[in-house]
């Protein structure tokens, strides 16, 4: 573990310095205020800090005030050290955001222990983000694929079409289906519908770049933001994906099987309001249009385009109350 010293006077961070190497910690000493929040304030900064109350520039209270205010993850345990011991000045240093004080001139066994307490509250706290963090995760996608669920590919649509906008670029939203995934499922059981749900997961994802948003809208479908990207380039992109899934059989039960999947896709432009529901029922529009063109393949639909017909084709509609796609 690595802790920062802060402290003026060279004889007593001289000696701080040397117990907590011989603890076995990893130390940084420095002699000002400015200098500790500078240490403290970096992505791999010490998770301890020792700091002097009274130092050049800004003073350990100030410090702590500082590091609460803009730095609160991953929590820096602060102890203070001071030979002010007036309550009033222990009051004061508590409610600067520090966790402990030890009162000059310290005892090297209370500080060890101090430490130790410091460290067990910092592994509590790390767990305690740890649980979060995973609650979030579990929250925000889907347990079977991994991928965003809808909820939070929605808001992910959103908050990139508020962002075009600011940027006046252009985003493509597109919506995959898988063909005939339902006979997957009646053929060979639930089991090898989900291994190949995961299965298309992971090639989509693989088919997209780095910062594009792949979610998983509804039992086999896909929502799929395609940041930056126009007409041209999302037709490209969406044979991408398409190509993923078509080019190669996947293998389940000692036999192989190809899962197709047909996409609709329209594209947010410079002008348009950032209406994600419009944009969404657009590619719907588009996707639908793909399955009666034949599935397996890409249809661009762009905003303007003029609503699709209500479904009177009979083959489509029988297909549709199937719940055939
Ligand atoms: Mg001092």
């Amino acid at each position: 573990m690595r802790i920062l010293i802060a402290d003026d006077e060279r004889v007593s961070r001289r000696m701080l310095h040397g117990l907590l190497t011989m603890w076995g910690y990893e130390v940084i000493s420095v002699e000002d205020g400015n200098k500790a929040l500078e240490e403290l304030k970096k992505p791999d900064a010490p998770r301890v800090g020792l700091l002097d109350w009274v130092m050049p520039g800004q003073n350990g209270v100030e410090v702590c005030r500082a590091i609460r205010r803009d730095r609160p993850e991953p929590y820096t345990y602060l102890i203070l050290l001071t030979t002010k011991d007036a309550k009033e000045n222990v009051v004061e240093g508590l409610e600067s955001g520090a966790d402990d004080y030890l009162i000059k001139p310290w005892d090297p066994y209370e500080l060890k222990a101090r430490l130790r307490a410091g460290q067990r509250i910092l592994q509590l706290e790390d767990r305690l983000v740890e649980a979060r963090e995973t609650m979030r995760f579990k929250a925000t996608h889907d347990h079977l694929t991994g991928l965003a669920n809808r909820g939070f590919i929605v808001d992910s649509l959103e908050r990139e079409l508020a962002r075009t906008r600011r940027e006046n670029g252009s985003t493509i939203v597109m919506l995959g289906d898988l063909d005939h995934f339902k006979s997957v499922n009646d053929t060979y059981g639930h089991p090898v519908g989900d291994e190949v749900l995961r299965e298309v997961a992971r090639r989509l994802l693989g088919a997209v770049r780095s910062y594009d948003l792949v979610g998983r809208y509804g039992g086999e479908e896909f929502l799929i933001v395609l940041p930056g990207c126009d007409a041209d380039m999302a037709e490209k992109q969406a044979e991408r994906m398409r190509a993923a899934l078509a080019n190669e059989p996947m293998s389940f039960n000692e036999e192989s099987k190809l899962i197709t999947c047909s996409f609709g896709a329209t594209a947010w432009l410079p002008g348009m309001e950032p209406a994600e529901e419009a944009l969404i029922r657009m590619a719907d529009d588009a996707l639908y249009r793909a399955k009666r063109q034949g599935r397996n393949r890409v249809v661009y639909l762009s905003a303007s385009a003029p609503a699709c017909p209500p479904p009177d084709d009979p083959v489509a509609v029988g297909q549709q109350e199937s719940g055939e796609k």
